[in-house]
């Protein structure tokens, strides 16, 4: 190098594509380490400025170029894209100034939590296994369910800190619709089912992704589909299923009435144009051990017209639905116990609106 010549400026596209010291003017992929350029996290991307003299990065710039490969590391493995990226690290670096030398584990987790809250800022869920993914990508073990469940702990451990100390503020819409997204694409729901899903958990007033869950699993069962308990892994955080559906209306057809009115320990389904129950399932005392299975069976045991008017509510393969009213509860785990919240929701969907029924 006769001239020192001015770092280019770094920019999101540079530092996204790879970091951006890989961009050198000889094609000299070490020049960093023989250069006195001067490296700034200037979030989303760090900038190099040339200081006139020939030395080595110094500590804290190479812990700065060490995060940010973490970063993007974990990024690309997760598609994070470029702004989502720049959030992260924006996040990132506000949350652990002045914290000094930072090991791998530490580092792997910060970055992720990192992640997943720019994620949520942005009205965007994130996949469990995406984590578990970016985690083994930078360099973290898991082998087995205890692994992945003590990252669990310790990335909701530090998030907690993250929305406290780095104000962080989720889209909770936002995010309970991107839930019940991608909760539809996990239950293999065509977009018109996918689409009452999301309805239905916009009309649950939940924390995000236990709206989203909940519809998920009201879903699973009316449409025939594998166990509710499953849906509780797929987006994070990972939990051990607890709501449990208390109570279940359907209306269908497309009439006028959609009063989903839900009885405790009851499925029910009701004609929107006459309004009369067509069918109804009232045990309480065999409801908490039976409503699987009833719900299961639901609307292919649900005649597809009104025997009262006659109306069209479905052709066993595809239900009608006019509006969904449930019940559930909800089991929440403090430190001080375990405490039970009751929930009610209700949905009205538009004419037409359609749901997939796996036939038996
Ligand atoms: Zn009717």
């Amino acid at each position: 190098m006769s001239e020192p010549e001015a770092a280019p400026p770094g920019s999101p596209d540079d530092i996204f594509d790879g970091l951006p010291y890989v961009r050198t003017p000889e094609g000299d992929t070490n020049w960093l380490e023989k250069s006195g350029f001067v490296v700034e996290p200037k979030a989303p991307f760090v900038e190099f400025s040339y200081m006139g003299r020939h030395k080595a990065p110094s500590i804290i710039e190479k812990g700065r170029i060490r995060v940010m490969k973490f970063l993007h590391a974990a990024s690309k493995a997760m598609e994070l894209g470029p702004d989502g990226e720049a959030m992260a690290a924006d996040l990132l670096f506000r949350f652990i100034k002045g914290s000094g030398l930072i090991n791998n584990e530490r580092l792997r987790l910060t970055v992720l939590a990192s992640i997943i809250t720019a994620m949520w800022q942005r009205g965007i869920a994130v996949r469990a296994d995406d984590v578990y993914r970016a985690y083994e990508v930078l360099g973290g073990r898991l082998s087995d369910r205890t692994d992945r469940k003590r990252l669990d702990r310790k990335l909701n451990a530090l998030m907690m800190r993250m929305f406290s100390e780095a104000g962080a503020r989720s889209d909770r819409e936002g995010l309970k619709e991107s839930a019940a997204q991608a909760l539809a694409g996990e239950l293999g729901l065509d977009d018109a089912s996918a689409a009452v899903l999301v309805s239905l958990a916009k009309a649950i007033n939940d924390k995000p992704i236990n709206a989203a869950i909940v519809a998920a699993m009201i879903i699973a069962y009316i449409s025939g589909r594998w166990g509710a308990a499953r849906l509780w892994d797929v987006v994070w955080p990972p939990r051990s299923q607890r709501a449990r559906i208390d109570g279940l209306t359907v209306v269908l057809g497309d009439g006028d009435h959609v009063d989903a009115e839900v009885e405790e320990n009851t499925v029910k389904v009701v004609c929107s144009r006459c309004g009369s129950v067509v069918y109804s399932n009232a045990d309480p005392e065999s409801f908490p051990y039976v409503k699987g299975l009833v719900l299961y069976n639901l609307l292919s045991k649900a005649p597809h017209a009104c025997p009262r008017c006659g109306a069209r509510l479905g052709d066993g393969r595809r239900a009608l639905v006019r509006a969904i009213g449930l019940r559930y509860h909800l089991l929440i785990y403090t430190s001080k116990g375990t405490r039970t919240e009751k929930k009610k929701a209700k949905v009205t969907l538009p004419k037409g609106a359609t749901l997939q029924v796996r036939k038996r």
